[in-house]
């Protein structure tokens, strides 16, 4: 068994073979906390969870860190009055978590958030004055950069002369030394909060968005570790950037460099300015969170999906193939001889075409082709063969992440149903304090002698009337 991954930086596939026999560090970057989630963001993280769930599979122990970019530019920009940066950041966590988790993404072994990690970005920084590849700007701003020219290998991984680069447009070129160079450490604004400054060797100020990746990966996996991950999107300036100044400081860092493709709306690429952003909530809303995994898991990690009204019903249908043959066949199956023969077996052709830069198209194919298999020895009887197709789909949509028996679905089932009830109790008992202001105890006792009856109890306290269903 051999895993061969699309390596970026050597623009070919190639044998994965781990640093530590056994073990995967697996660095994937994570989101910038400014704004909800979108369809992107979710079909990024769920490359990952594959990934990972599949190099599980193949006996590897491995840590995945997915780090929280809490403190940017966008951050800051998007703040208001009411709203502090770091509340904002909060917020917009919580939402990226629960999106994660409804589609059943696991939990990384670290997440780590770039505010909680400043001393080792000062310390990398510091290694990197030190070695002659960065500088503080003359322009008495408080600003660090990283010397592009210092560094022979910079567009290493993006395959660019520094001469054909864009500029980096992180910060006033006035104290550059080259237009490219990017910020290490950003000076601080009047115009920024005091709340996000952090004190420096160079002075008071904040982090650039590249080395906080630098400093989390090397803190949680080591100056060198297997697997760099992130969009397609991110590969130039971020990665490129990341790759230049923890080489240049001494580190390994990454061995592979994975990247996934983009998501486009009807054809076209999602983008503010369209208005197309399409948001993890509103795909949430419109269909079950395993059909959503499967829409956005379904193709190879390196192509773009394009996302038509029509991908979450096609998603659907198929997984009402698997689930319908899965409820078939345990009917079918229940007290005969033939339910030892549903031992759990990842067929081979299956591992083969996972192994082979995880090509999931090729593994559903094979999945979906056991489905068809299946219901076949069902009609004909054949119930030995029906318990063995059984046992590979249940195994393969395991590894997968859209078994639709496993507990995690019933579990987002239960909590929505949690939620979208609470919503609704809230509303009636809003009612009933309404209507007792207004005296009108008739209705406010009406709303209440409902809930009861529908087994809800109602609890009149200081703070406002709480509910819980009986039994709870
Ligand atoms: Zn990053």
């Amino acid at each position: 068994m051999t895993i061969r991954l699309y390596d970026t930086r050597a623009q070919a596939l190639r044998d994965f073979e781990p640093l530590v026999e056994g073990k995967v560090g697996l660095y994937v970057c994570g989101p910038t906390v400014q704004s909800s989630p979108h369809i992107g963001h979710v079909r990024s993280a769920l490359v990952y969870d594959i990934l990972r769930r599949w190099l599980s599979y193949r006996g590897f122990d491995v840590t995945l860190v997915r780090n929280v970019t809490d403190i940017d530019d966008k951050v800051l920009a998007n703040a208001s009055e009411s709203e502090h940066w770091w509340a904002l950041a909060y917020r917009v966590e919580l939402e990226f978590t629960a999106a994660y988790r409804a589609i059943g993404v696991l939990p990384p072994t670290y997440e780590p958030r770039a505010t909680a990690n400043v001393p080792q970005m000062h310390e990398l920084i510091q290694r990197l004055i030190d070695s002659g590849h960065a500088y503080a700007a003359g322009d008495g701003s408080g600003d660090v950069y990283f010397d592009v020219r210092s560094w022979a290998d910079y567009g290493a991984l993006s395959h660019q002369s520094v001469n054909d680069m864009q500029d980096a447009a992180d910060a006033d070129p006035r104290g550059k030394r080259d237009p490219r160079d990017f910020a290490l450490w950003k000076g601080r604004k009047d115009s920024e909060p005091a709340s996000a400054t952090w004190s420096s060797p160079w002075g008071p100020g904040r982090p650039g968005w590249h080395i906080e990746c630098s400093a989390m990966s090397s803190r949680y996996l080591g100056p060198e570790f297997d697997i760099h991950g992130g969009g397609l999107d991110l590969r130039f300036p971020h990665h490129e950037n990341e790759l230049a100044q923890s080489a240049a400081a001494g580190d390994g860092f990454a061995r592979y460099w994975v990247h996934n493709g983009l998501v486009h709306i009807n054809g076209q690429k999602m983008s503010k300015s369209l208005g197309n952003s399409l948001y993890a909530a509103e795909l949430l809303a419109s269909a079950p969170p395993i059909v959503v995994r499967y829409a956005l898991g379904q193709a190879h990690y390196r192509s773009i999906i394009d996302y038509t009204d029509r991908s979450l019903a096609e998603a659907a249908a198929a997984m009402e193939r698997i689930e319908g043959f899965l409820s078939r066949s345990a009917r079918r199956l229940e007290g005969t001889r033939f339910t030892s023969a549903e031992l759990p077996v990842i067929p081979d052709e299956f591992a083969a075409a996972m192994d082979d830069d995880l090509s999931v198209p090729q593994a559903l194919a094979v999945l979906h082709d056991t489905v068809r298999e299946g219901n076949t020895a069902l009609d004909s009887e054949d119930l030995q063969t029906a318990a063995s197709a059984r046992g590979k789909v249940v195994a393969m949509t395991r590894v997968l992440g859209i078994d639709p028996l496993a507990p995690e679905w019933n579990t987002t089932r239960d909590t929505a149903a949690r939620a979208a009830l609470d919503a609704l109790v809230t509303r009636l008992l809003d009612d009933r304090q309404t209507a007792r202001a207004a005296k009108d105890f008739t209705v406010a006792d009406r709303i209440r002698d409902e809930l009861v009856a529908a087994g809800i109890t109602i609890e009149d306290t200081q703070t406002g009337a709480h509910w819980s269903i009986e039994g709870d």
